[in-house]
């Protein structure tokens, strides 16, 4: 049994609780896409947790973790990480670590930071991570996968090779020192060690477990609208976000996923450049006040600490991020954050060019349109931590009908706060 657990909209959706409620009941969890460069937020019996690239698995003995092939390996944030998570008192998690995967290089983060500085005001607000060049070396075929490790000359020539464009690049566009390929072979060495007990075929691992009928876990990153083919290219991250990705990121067959878990949260939060079309975004005192009041701690980025934009649940946005993940159910969280309003908005329709449309549209488009709002009526109370749906009140069920109505896809939980307990479970009105 497959399940796949990713994020509606522009991520931060607070997949992290979720992936950890449903981590526990599976015996492997697997990340397919994406690197360091966003964070789940996880809170437990262990403590607070802001995971990057480890799969939320690592807190249960029983799990088997998977880092698959589809995701931009940074081997020292990855040994931070466990270092980290163990000296926070987790036992040493069972971690496997895919031999096809790519690694992500030191050279990537600099040239990530050099383009975003060549670009100045125009740029994509990237979090610096080396994501792009990363995907971007992979296509190209000068990517370095985890097994040339373990095969120096292959290594010293892939990375001599890599490092000879590179240097190109960083001395005549960027006006940057050179890079020394000696250099950055002795700290993949290095690393390598650091590496080396959680190598292994994680193919042949995960085609074994599903004959086994072991139940599988899928862990997306970011959400739909960050999807470089079908999110807002090119406010986009550079792997794909959507569940269909588990299928190459992590080889596992299209028909072994048989449960899609789409989060999305009550109102609408987005981190990334100021330019990125964003249609229900609430500015001004009332959007500081949302932020301030969003998730655990307000709205700031777990990975960067930025503050995100913010605004009102998107259903436009939502119905199509459900859509194109193939959403069987989906979950709603933050629902208590909006306990403050008397009225809430919701955006459920864009107005472009004088004609309200129901259907999200391709970038030019997005960036003209204007949010029409469907104003629906607040609870006006603290509903934080409640676990039985029925004992929410009406106009916060009347809320989630609504928003269940507007995306087509059964809404079945609804996250109350961020601790893992407080969850309600909702039987569907479809
Ligand atoms: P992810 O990237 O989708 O995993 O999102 P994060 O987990 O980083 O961000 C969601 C934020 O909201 C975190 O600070 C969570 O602790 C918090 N959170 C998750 N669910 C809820 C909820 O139902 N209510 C509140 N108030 N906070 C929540």
């Amino acid at each position: 049994m497959v399940k796949a657990i990713v994020g509606a909209n522009w991520g931060d959706e607070g997949k992290g609780k979720i992936t950890d409620m449903l981590a526990q009941q599976s015996n492997i969890v697997i990340r397919f896409q994406g690197g360091a460069n966003a964070g789940h937020t996880i809170i437990n019996d262990y403590g607070r947790f802001a995971l990057h690239t480890l799969p939320s698995g690592v807190f249960y003995p029983h799990i088997t973790n998977i880092i698959g092939n589809g995701v931009a390996l940074d081997i020292a944030k990855l040994v931070d990480e466990l270092t980290q998570v163990e000296a926070q008192g987790v036992p040493a998690p069972n971690l496997m670590v895919s031999d096809r995967a790519q690694l992500l290089m030191p050279y990537h983060v600099l040239q990530d930071t050099y383009e975003e500085a060549r670009l100045g005001g125009k740029a994509f607000g990237s979090t610096k991570s080396g994501i792009a060049p990363f995907y971007s070396d992979k296509y190209a075929k000068t990517g370095i996968q985890v097994c040339d490790l373990f095969d120096e000359p292959r290594l010293r020539e892939r990375l001599t090779a890599a490092v000879e464009l590179k240097n190109v690049l960083f001395e005549h566009l960027y006006h940057q020192s050179r890079l020394d390929a000696n250099e950055i072979m002795g700290q993949l060495l290095e690393l390598r060690e650091r590496i080396r007990p959680y190598v292994g075929d994680t193919v042949s691992f995960l085609h074994q477990a599903l004959k086994e009928g072991k139940s599988i876990l899928l862990e997306g990153q970011l959400g739909s609208m960050k999807d470089p083919d079908l999110g807002i290219f090119p406010m986009t991250t550079s792997s794909h976000t959507l569940a269909g990705y588990g299928c190459v990121g992590a080889s596992i067959p299209p028909t072994a996923i048989e449960d899609v878990i789409c989060v999305t949260k009550a109102y609408s939060s987005c981190v990334g450049s100021q330019t990125e079309p964003f249609v229900s975004e609430l500015t001004g005192p009332e959007g500081d006040e949302l932020r301030r009041r969003g998730g655990d701690h307000g709205e700031f980025g777990a990975t960067t600490g930025r503050p995100r934009r913010v605004g009102w649940f998107d259903a436009v946005a939502t119905q199509y991020g459900c859509m194109i993940q193939g959403a069987t159910q989906a979950a709603l969280t933050c629902l208590d954050v909006l306990g403050y309003l008397d009225e809430i908005p919701v955006c459920t329709g864009y107005e472009i060019d004088g004609i309200v449309t129901n259907s999200f549209p391709t970038t030019p488009s997005l960036l003209r349109a204007k949010p029409v709002f469907t104003k629906l009526p607040g609870w006006n109370c603290d509903i934080r931590g409640c676990t039985n749906y029925a004992a929410l009140p009406a106009n916060a069920q009347a809320y989630v009908d609504f928003l269940e109505a507007q995306i087509g896809v059964p809404i079945t939980m609804v996250s109350t706060g961020p601790k893992r307990e407080e969850m309600a479970y909702r039987t569907p009105k479809r």
